[in-house]
């Protein structure tokens, strides 16, 4: 095996990527490094994202940068913004000890103004995403006469997300003499387009085999019908107490709604899509890769500039219709000489496509059964039986306490004090499996119907499954995150609503409404307070959450009843 320095990397970035803890050079390295050191070749390479296929192009960008000539040498496309940041962020780490280098990333959503005052100061190396470097260039605030290298990373995302004419533009804006690097996880016909229009007798490398889907995932599927899906993916996520998850489904509005559902019933899960502004995603993508968030819900795109090492499992709701689109999301968990799971729930009609995947992927699927209500529990409880043995224990901090607590403890035997703690954590999960109807996988169309009936009992009960905290009523409010809602917002407006200081406790904000709680003995006070009220022309509705909860039809009736229009319109302070 190769060194960094017999590939020819010189000694003030071998320095810099040794303080990252780089020892050995990656395969993808080996090979591309000395051919753009010694800048034979165009090259095309098939590398997923964790291969270290950035430091493969940056070290040897940065190593020929020609610092006294202040112009843009290297162009390095991507396709968002996040990708962008990032990519520029390891070129400055791998050139923390190389002088006077300048790098600069281009991208949209961030104020144009100091990009262009940054670019007038000059640079040289550009990492950006297509469409705000046209924007750029169009404004004569960039000159691309003068690169040498050309990167197009991900190349197969930026052609997926419409750039495939930018991308042309911006290549005939450069000189004919230059290099071009290709990087893509997968090869489908488009990229095989590009490369034969730009590309002259390019050298190919596969990191991994074509097409193929990262070593170490093991990919699984569950089949239910496809109203059960919901239902089925709750199991999934109680089944694996430690899941680090990416939840992907195919629209914005499934996946605010899964992201809505699984919060209402007590999850740790957020959405990222793009109806969401570029803030909100910026927040939820921090939080998630800080790990104060468990399940990400996220469409294909909106997730593209998240990269995250250590996701344990990614989660298919409903399998894509491209199937490159599959061993992007399934190569976003195994990453790092980690192993990770690549779950699918499908319905009866998506068989098909798993065989078409298998082909695709090299690798079998395995084909599990969801898991039963009891299952779920014992795995829980050793999950946090385990917790309870290895937690570690502050004795500085809870010394003083001890005595008294052990004082009050001490009428029950070890086995109750056991047995209390575990019922404390678990009596709510094992009543909500113990009252919840198991998913039978479809089989014959005569057990069809019974199994429907079967399932919407379930979805009835997963939707009561929130429980509001001891002492207090859960309270459903039809405003929500889309009428600007917040939880200061919120408990300001009901406090200026209600007479007397009502004290609030836990508050979710959905989309379009909320739920919050408030001590049980003013619950009633608080929904009567609310009623008939209207914010503009639109009613009010403050209710129990179990009763917000009923079915359409009952619930239908129970508004018609409670708030009908022979209500006077009376008007809430807001
Ligand atoms: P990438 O495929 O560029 O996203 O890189 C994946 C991860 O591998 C990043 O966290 C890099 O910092 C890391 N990495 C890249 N090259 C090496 C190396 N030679 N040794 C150890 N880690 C590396």
């Amino acid at each position: 095996m190769s060194t960094f320095q017999e590939l020819g990397v010189i000694p003030e970035i071998q320095q810099a990527i040794a303080e990252l803890g780089f020892e050995q050079p990656m395969p993808v390295q080996t090979e591309v490094i000395p051919q753009l050191l010694a800048n034979t070749r165009d090259i095309i390479a098939l590398a997923q994202t964790g291969t270290g296929k950035t430091a493969a192009f940056g070290i040897p960008i940065i190593q020929k940068i020609n610092i006294k000539q202040l112009s843009p040498q290297t162009l390095i496309l991507c396709p968002t913004r996040e990708l962008c940041l990032q990519i520029a962020g390891d070129l400055t780490d791998y050139s923390a000890y190389v002088e006077d280098i300048k790098i600069l990333p281009v991208y949209g959503g961030s104020s144009i103004e100091s990009q262009i005052r940054t670019l007038k100061r000059g640079v040289h190396i550009i990492v950006a995403t297509p469409g705000r470097l046209i924007d750029l260039i169009k404004r004569k605030t960039v000159s691309l006469g003068n690169v040498h290298t050309v990167v197009l990373d991900e190349a197969d995302e930026m052609l997926n997300m419409g750039f495939s004419e930018n991308i042309d533009e911006i290549l005939s804006y450069m000189p004919e003499e230059r290099s071009m690097l290709l990087f893509s996880a997968t090869m489908p016909r488009e990229i095989e387009k590009i490369t034969r229009k730009y590309m002259r007798d390019p050298m190919e490398i596969t990191i991994g085999r074509k097409n193929e889907g990262a070593q170490n995932v093991r990919h699984i599927y569950f089949m239910v019908h496809a109203k059960d899906k919901y239902l089925a993916l709750k199991r999934i996520v109680d089944y694996y107490p430690n899941i680090y998850g990416i939840i992907f489904c195919r629209t914005r509005k499934e996946t605010q709604e899964i992201a809505d559902k699984l919060l209402q019933d007590g999850y740790d899960a957020d959405s990222l899509h793009g109806d969401l502004s570029q803030a909100q995603r910026d927040f939820v993508m921090a939080k998630y890769r800080n790990h104060n968030l468990q399940l990400l819900v996220a469409t294909d795109v909106a997730a593209r500039g998240l990269d995250v090492d250590d996701v344990t499992h990614i989660i298919n709701f409903g399998l894509p219709d491209d199937f490159e689109i599959y061993t992007h999301r399934s190569g976003r968990t195994g990453r790092a000489g980690k192993t990770g799971t690549s779950i699918s729930i499908i319905h009866t009609k998506e068989k098909g496509k798993i065989t078409q995947i298998e082909k695709l992927i090299n690798k079998q699927f395995e084909k599990r059964e969801i898991p039963k209500g009891d299952v779920i529990c014992e795995k829980q409880l050793f999950n946090f039986v385990d917790k309870i043995e290895k937690v570690k224990v502050n004795e500085a901090e809870i010394e003083r306490l001890l005595p008294s607590i052990f004082r009050k403890l001490e009428w029950l035997e070890k086995e109750d004090v056991i047995k209390r703690i575990v019922s404390l954590e678990f009596n709510r999960l094992i009543d909500y499996y113990q009252q919840a109807e198991e998913i039978d996988e479809p089989q014959e169309s005569s057990r069809r119907s019974r199994e429907e009936s079967r399932g919407k009992r379930g979805e009835r009960q997963d939707n009561g499954s929130r429980k509001a905290e001891k002492g207090y009523a859960r309270l459903f409010i039809n405003v929500g995150k889309m009428d600007n809602v917040n939880p200061a917002t919120l408990m300001g407006f009901i406090n200026d609503n209600v007479k007397g200081k009502v004290p609030i406790g836990r508050i979710d904000l959905l989309k379009s409404f909320s739920f919050f709680e408030v001590p049980e003995e003013v619950a009633n006070k608080v929904v009567s307070s609310f009623r008939g009220m209207y914010i503009e022309d639109r009613k009010l509705v403050v209710q129990l959450a179990q009763d917000a909860e009923r079915p359409e039809r009952d619930k239908k009736k129970f508004f018609e009843k409670e708030y009908g229009k022979k209500n006077k319109k009376k008007k809430a302070r807001y």
